[in-house]
C-alpha cells in the first residue's frame, strides 16, 4: 500500500470531506485511521499504532466502533465514518466508500454519552438587525425550538440553562459578543463551530424544505439561526432529519423566567456538589427517560398560568389519593424504554432490529396503561411487529434470523430448505465414510470457506482422486466435490432468500412504524407527562408535601415551610425547623438579621423553592401555602468568586444586583443574601440600604423581597418604610455558648455571635480569647454611633 494506491486516493477524498473530524475508514472487518488521525486516536484511546509502507495506521474491529467513538467525543473530538457503500461481491475492483456520518458532541444518536434523563442540544446563534436568536435541536428526540431577543443578556439567561453540547456561530458574532461563549463555558463545556450564517432567503428555503407547511412566524434572526443549524446538520454531518417535523417556541409566553445565576444558586438541576442535592434529584421519582427529561423542562420553565398550574395540581392530587393506580402506572412505566429516541431512530433510518423490537414492545406495554390516548391501529400494528421478532434479535439486519418462522409462509419455506442442510450433511458424511472407508472423515462448514470435507493428514492418500483439495491445515486436509458444491449453492440460495425476505420485512415494519410517528409522539408525550405527575405525587407522599393554593392574588403566605433538600438530607435525629413567611402589600420585605450559620440562607432559598414547586404544579414542603403567581425569581446569593469571568467578587455581586433592580416587577420575588459584603463596611451598609430602599419604593416596583443581612443598621428601615419588617434568626445563649433555634422570629438583632461561631468551627482558644478582648475594646468605642450617623446622612441626603 502506498499513498498512490486507488484506496488511499479514496481515503484522501473522504478525509478532505471530513476536515478536522477524525476519519474511521471501513476496510473489511476493521475501521482504520491513517496519518495524524491514527496518531491522535492511538494516543487518546491507548491503541497500538502500526505502519504500512511508512503510513501510520490505527484500526479497531468494526463491532467495537461505538465505544471508541464515545471516548473520542468525550475527549472533545469529532469523528467521521466512511463506510463501504457497495457490496464487495457485486463489483469488480475497489468498493466505493463514502462518509455516512460525522459524529460530534451535539449530534449523538446512539451513544453511551447520551444520558437518559437529559436532552442533548445542538444550537446556532444568529443576529439580524437588532435581534439575536438561538435555534436548538435535540437530534436524539427531534425537539426543535427557537427564541430571539434584542438583549444578548436575555438570550444568555435562557440558553445557559439548556444542556447545549455544541454551537454554531459566525466569526462576526463571536467578535461582537465576546463574552457570550465565555459565560456559557462557565456553565458547561461545549464545542464551538465557526461558520457563516445563511442569508435570509436561503435560510427560509432550508426551513420550508424541512418543515413543509408547518412554518411559524419567526424573526429574521430566528430564520437565519434555524436555517443555518439545519443545513449544517444535514450537509456537514450527513444527518437524516426526517424526524424533525415542527419548530416550537423556546418557551410559552406564560412561563416564569429564571436567570442563570438564580437557577444555579437555587440548585434546581444541579447541586453545588454535582447532581445530587439538587431539587431535580429530590423530585426525580420518574421511571422513564422521557419523564426525567420532561421534569427537567418543567423545572426550567415554571408556569404563570393559574389554570394550567391547577390542572397539573389536580392530577397530582388524584394520583396521590389513588395509590393502586400510581403503583400500576409505575410498574408499567418501569418497563417502557425511551419511545422518543426510538421513534427518532425509526423515522430517520437509524433503527436496528433491537430498536424496532424495543419500540414496539414498549408501545404494547403502554397500551395497557389507564387513560392512555386511544391509538388502536398503532397498538395492534406494534403488537404484531413485536410478536414477529425472535426474543433477542441480532444488532444488524444483515446478520439475518430476526423473525420467528411463523411470521410468513415463505420465510418458513426458506428456513426449512436451509435447515434441511443439517440432515443432508449428516447423511452425506455417512455416505462418504462408507465410500472411502475413512471413519474419521468429517463434513463441516465455516463462514469464510463454506462447506468442506476434512480428513487427517495420514488418511489423505486414501481420498479418491475426484475429490478436489481446497485447504491444507496443520494436521488435516480439506476437500470439496461437485455434489457438495451444488448442495452449497442451494443452501446458500435458501439462506440468502431467507435473509433478503427478512430484510424486506424489516423495511416494511420500519415503514409502518414511521407512518405512525405522530401517534407514537402522542403516546410518548402522554407517558412522559403521566410519569412526571406520578413522580410528583410520590414525592408529595414521601416528603409530606401539601397542595398550595395558587392564584393571581398578591400574597405569598407560607405556614410551616421547609427547605425540601436540607430537610431531606439532615442527619437522623436532627429535625428540620419549619418557618412561616408572610409577604403581601403590607409586608413587602422581610429583613432578616442574625449570626452566621443560623439558617438565614436556608430560609430565603426555601421560600423561592416553594414558589417554584408550586408553579410547576407540584405540592410543596409546607403545612399550608397560598401563592399569588410570581413572574420571576431573582437572587443575589453568596460570594461566588468569579475567576473564570475575570471579575472580582464584588463586581459580580454589583452587576447581579443591578440586573435585579432593573428587571424586578411587583410580581417578582427577590432574594438578597448578604449584599454589600465585598467592600468596606460603610460602603457596604450604604449600598445595602440604598438597594433595599429602591426595592421598597415604586422605582423598584415594590417586589416581594427577602433580605438577609449582617448589617444590623438596616433594621432602621422598618421605621421609615413600615412595609419592611424586621426578622431575626432566634438564638439561645447558654453557659457554654449559643444554640441556633433555626426559627425566624419578629425583630432585629445587632448580635452577630461571630466569635461563638468561630469557636464552633474550632479556632484555637488563644485566638478566641484574643478576639474576645479586642471585641470588648472595640465595643467601648462609639463605633455604632458613627455607623448610624453615616446611615442617617445617607437616608436624609
Ligand atoms: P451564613 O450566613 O454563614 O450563610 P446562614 O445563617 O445563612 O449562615 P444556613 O447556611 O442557612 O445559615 O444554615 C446553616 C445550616 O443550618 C444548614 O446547613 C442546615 O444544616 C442547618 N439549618 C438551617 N436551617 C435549618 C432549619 N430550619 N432546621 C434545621 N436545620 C437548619
Amino acid at each position: 500500500m502506498s499513498e498512490t494506491t486507488p484506496m488511499m486516493a479514496q481515503w484522501k477524498s473522504c478525509k478532505e470531506e471530513a476536515k478536522e473530524a477524525l476519519l474511521f475508514f471501513r476496510l473489511g472487518d476493521f475501521y482504520e485511521a491513517f496519518y495524524d488521525d491514527a496518531e491522535t486516536i492511538s494516543r487518546t484511546l491507548g491503541l497500538t499504532l502500526t505502519a504500512r509502507q511508512l503510513i501510520p495506521m490505527c484500526g479497531v474491529p468494526f463491532h467495537t466502533l461505538d465505544g471508541h467513538i464515545d471516548k473520542l467525543i468525550a475527549h472533545g473530538y469529532k469523528v467521521a465514518i466512511a463506510e463501504q457503500v457497495e457490496e464487495a461481491k457485486d463489483i469488480k475492483g475497489l468498493v466505493r466508500r463514502e462518509i455516512v456520518r460525522v459524529i460530534t458532541p451535539g449530534s449523538l444518536i446512539q451513544s453511551s454519552l447520551l444520558s437518559d434523563k437529559s436532552n442533548n442540544y445542538f444550537a446556532a446563534i444568529a443576529q439580524a438587525g437588532k435581534k439575536i436568536a438561538v435555534a436548538y435541536i435535540d437530534i436524539s428526540t427531534g425537539e426543535f425550538r427557537s427564541l430571539s431577543d434584542s438583549k444578548i443578556e436575555a438570550v444568555l439567561n435562557e440558553v445557559a440553562r439548556l444542556p447545549i453540547a455544541e454551537w454554531i456561530a459566525s466569526p462576526l458574532l463571536q467578535k461582537t459578543h465576546p463574552t457570550f461563549f465565555k459565560e456559557l463555558s462557565i456553565q458547561r463545556p461545549f464545542l464551538l463551530n465557526t461558520r457563516p450564517i445563511l442569508d435570509l432567503a436561503v435560510a427560509e428555503a432550508v426551513l420550508t424544505a424541512q418543515l413543509g407547511m408547518n412554518k411559524v412566524s419567526l424573526t429574521a434572526a430566528e430564520l437565519a439561526a434555524c436555517g443555518t443549524l439545519l443545513l449544517h446538520l444535514k450537509e456537514e454531518l450527513s444527518l437524516n432529519l426526517d424526524h424533525v417535523v415542527s419548530l416550537q417556541p423556546h418557551a410559552a409566553a406564560d412561563t416564569m423566567s429564571l436567570d442563570r445565576s438564580t437557577f444555579a444558586n437555587l440548585e434546581i438541576l444541579e447541586g453545588k456538589q454535582g447532581k445530587k442535592g439538587s431539587l431535580f434529584a429530590l423530585l426525580d421519582e420518574t421511571s422513564t427517560a422521557m419523564g426525567g427529561r420532561l421534569l427537567k423542562q418543567w423545572l426550567q420553565k415554571p408556569l404563570l398560568n393559574v389554570s394550567l398550574i391547577n390542572a397539573r395540581q389536580s392530577q397530582v392530587e388524584a394520583l396521590l389519593h389513588n395509590t393502586p393506580k400510581r403503583a400500576r402506572l409505575r410498574a408499567l412505566f418501569r418497563q417502557v424504554k425511551d419511545l422518543e429516541r426510538l421513534k427518532m431512530k425509526v423515522v430517520a433510518g437509524y433503527a436496528t432490529p433491537r430498536d424496532l423490537l424495543t419500540l414496539t414492545q414498549s408501545i404494547t406495554i403502554i397500551s395497557e396503561a389507564e387513560g392512555v390516548p386511544v391509538e388502536n391501529e398503532l397498538f395492534s400494528v406494534a403488537g404484531a411487529i413485536a410478536r414477529s421478532f425472535i426474543d433477542t434479535p441480532p444488532l444488524r439486519v444483515s446478520d439475518g434470523a430476526l423473525f420467528r418462522h411463523d411470521v410468513h409462509p415463505s420465510l418458513a419455506d426458506f428456513r426449512k430448505e436451509a435447515d434441511a442442510s443439517t440432515e443432508w450433511v449428516a447423511a452425506y458424511q455417512v455416505r462418504l465414510r462408507e465410500e472411502t472407508g475413512i471413519k474419521t472423515l468429517k463434513v463441516g462448514y465455516t463462514r469464510a470457506f463454506g462447506y468442506y470435507i476434512e480428513v487427517s493428514r495420514l488418511q489423505a492418500e486414501k481420498m479418491p482422486p475426484q475429490f478436489v483439495r481446497t485447504q491444507t491445515l496443520t494436521n488435516a486436509e480439506r476437500y470439496t466435490t461437485e455434489a457438495l458444491k451444488t448442495f452449497e449453492r442451494s443452501v446458500l440460495g435458501a439462506e440468502e432468500r431467507a435473509a433478503a425476505f427478512e430484510a424486506e420485512l424489516f423495511t416494511t415494519f420500519i415503514g409502518q412504524m414511521k407512518s405512525y410517528a405522530p401517534a407514537i409522539q402522542r403516546i410518548a408525550h402522554w407517558t412522559a407527562e403521566q410519569d412526571v405527575l406520578v413522580a410528583l405525587s410520590q414525592v408529595a407522599e414521601d416528603q409530606r408535601f401539601t397542595k398550595p393554593l395558587v392564584d393571581t392574588s398578591n400574597v405569598l403566605y407560607i405556614e410551616g415551610g421547609r427547605h425540601p433538600i436540607v430537610a431531606a438530607t439532615l442527619p437522623t435525629g436532627q429535625p428540620f425547623i419549619p418557618n412561616d413567611t408572610r409577604l403581601d402589600d403590607q409586608e413587602q420585605m422581610m429583613l432578616i438579621t442574625g449570626p452566621n450559620m443560623a439558617g438565614k440562607s436556608t430560609y430565603i432559598r426555601q421560600v423561592a423553592l416553594i414558589v417554584i414547586l408550586a408553579q410547576i404544579g407540584s405540592f410543596v414542603p409546607a403545612r399550608s401555602a397560598h401563592i399569588g403567581v410570581v413572574d420571576r425569581v431573582f437572587s443575589r446569593i453568596g460570594a461566588s468568586d468569579d475567576l473564570a469571568r475575570g471579575q472580582s467578587t464584588f463586581m459580580v455581586e454589583m452587576s447581579e444586583t443591578a440586573h435585579i433592580l432593573h428587571n424586578a416587577t411587583s410580581r417578582s420575588l427577590v432574594l438578597l443574601d448578604e449584599i454589600g459584603r465585598g467592600t468596606s463596611t460603610y460602603d457596604g451598609i450604604a449600598i445595602a440600604w440604598a438597594v433595599a430602599e429602591y426595592l421598597l419604593t415604586s422605582e423598584g416596583q415594590k417586589a416581594k423581597t427577602l433580605f438577609a443581612t449582617h448589617y444590623w443598621e438596616l433594621t432602621g428601615l422598618e421605621d421609615r418604610f413600615p412595609w419592611a419588617k424586621n426578622y431575626q434568626t432566634a438564638v439561645q445563649e447558654i453557659a457554654s455558648g449559643i444554640v441556633f433555634l433555626r426559627q425566624i422570629v419578629r425583630g432585629g438583632t445587632d448580635k452577630s455571635y461571630g466569635i461563638h461561631v468561630a469557636k464552633l468551627a474550632g479556632l484555637p482558644s488563644k485566638a478566641l480569647d484574643r478576639a474576645e478582648a479586642i471585641l470588648r475594646q472595640l465595643e467601648q468605642r462609639p463605633r455604632r454611633k458613627v455607623a448610624q450617623s453615616h446611615v442617617d446622612q445617607l437616608v436624609f441626603l
